[in-house]
């Protein structure tokens, strides 16, 4: 028997939950990445139940406990139970019965073994009781052990039910997998149009995570290979992928977010349509992409501190080592500002004439490391342009 010790285990909320939903006899069990990544000591984000309850009785059951529950997703079953302020997620046990290549029809089931096989990977379909002790009804255990990722059941099948685990398994195999198998591999290579299909907030979703692993290099390698790089991201390339991740460990990144720049190096054709990203990643797309036509002290400048420090680190993975002292000489490029002003320059010069003068003064201004006080300025401007 295989138990989990993990911090989220002995979580007065959590316990009261699974007691709740326990109380008549019914299995009440964590699943999927929360016990996923007890067993391999990573981080655990959010805690998954699942039980034989039927959704009515999951709502009854709480609510005789004392907790709220609120029918979140009831359509596939699932229902949020809130104890001590934060939500659970408790989804009925299901079996897939019908498909239509993007979602599969659920009905409910009150066995763990259908519920399990309706998951994606071996690794994902883990469960736990409230003690720890994992269930493993396909066999994750020793993949996991030997971190390979394996789809429950036959790959071509298990994807046909649903194409966005074509992402799903590069995401995986990116954070937690050494090993795929062949098969799962061609799978995704051959079946990788019906990615069309899939809407672009669920891809971007799972693109997010998948670039968001510490080393998502070989993963991304394997998706141009398979052809399926391309048609998420058309235009990205991922050759210099392992050299960003390289580089993020000599500069130490820890203050900056990582997919972004991930995405940014890339190069995609149109990455916040491609992933539909929000107005302000996109924004932060434009702006490293801007950045990266730009010194780093000037990209500083216009574009802000942090688009510039991405674009450094980009910049290094294709091969450009950062000047030193970048790090300093971004933070006085952010800080600085332009001290002329129109005014400064009236009524000497007006127009057309009076931007261009600003704008020869503002190139000075940067060329000499912000260093430029207002009357060199308004000299430069006025010199220059009689
Ligand atoms: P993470 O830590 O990244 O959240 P996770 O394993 O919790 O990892 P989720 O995307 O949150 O991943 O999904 C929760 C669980 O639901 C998975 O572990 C898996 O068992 C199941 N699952 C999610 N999406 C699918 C899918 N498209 N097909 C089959 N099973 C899925
Ligand atoms: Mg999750």
């Amino acid at each position: 028997m295989t138990r989990i010790t993990a911090p989220f285990l002995d979580d007065p909320a959590l316990k009261r939950v699974l007691a709740a939903l326990s109380a008549e006899g019914a299995q009440a069990l964590v699943v999927g990445g929360a016990v996923r990544n007890a067993l391999l000591g990573e981080p655990v984000a959010d805690v998954d139940i699942a039980t034989s309850a039927p959704p009515e009785d999951s709502i009854r059951l709480a609510e005789a406990s004392g907790l709220r529950a609120v029918p979140t997703g009831i359509e596939h079953g699932t229902v949020t139970i809130v104890a001590e302020g934060r939500g659970f997620e408790a989804t009925t046990f299901r079996r897939d019965v019908e498909t239509f290549g993007r979602r599969a029809v659920v009905a409910y089931s009150d066995r763990i073994e259908e519920d399990a096989q309706r998951r994606d990977f071996t690794m994902n379909a883990l469960y736990a009781d409230a003690a720890g002790q994992v269930l493993d009804p396909v066999g994750g255990l020793p993949d996991l052990a030997r971190r390979r990722l394996r789809f429950v059941g036959d790959a071509e099948t298990r994807i046909r039910e649903d194409y966005l685990r074509i992402l799903r398994f590069y995401r995986f195999l990116a954070r937690y997998g050494r090993e795929a198998e062949l098969q799962a591999l061609s799978a995704c290579a051959a079946l990788r149009e019906g990615l069309r299909d899939i809407s672009r907030e669920r891809i971007g979703h799972e693109m997010r995570k998948l670039l968001d692993a510490p080393d998502p290099s070989r993963a991304l390698a394997l998706m141009a290979e398979a052809g399926v790089l391309p048609l998420v991201l058309p235009g990205a390339d991922a050759g210099d992928m392992a050299e960003l991740v390289a580089a993020e460990h000599d500069f130490g990144t820890g203050a900056l977010p990582c997919w972004p720049r991930r995405l940014a190096l890339l190069g995609a054709h149109d990455p916040a349509g491609a992933l539909r990203l929000s107005r302000d990643e996109a924004r932060e797309q434009d702006r490293i992409a801007q950045a990266l036509a730009l010194p780093a002290p000037e990209a500083a400048y216009r574009l802000g501190r942090r688009a510039a420090a991405q674009s450094v680190l980009i910049r290094a993975a294709r091969g450009e080592p950062p000047p030193f002292g970048w790090c300093h000489a971004v933070a006085k490029g952010d800080q600085a500002q332009f001290p002329l002003a129109a005014r400064d320059l009236m009524p000497d010069l007006s127009g057309p004439a009076l931007g261009a003068a600003l704008k020869r003064a503002e190139t000075a201004w940067i060329d000499h490391d912000f260093a430029l006080g207002r009357d060199q300025l308004r000299r430069i401007a006025l010199e220059q342009d009689s």
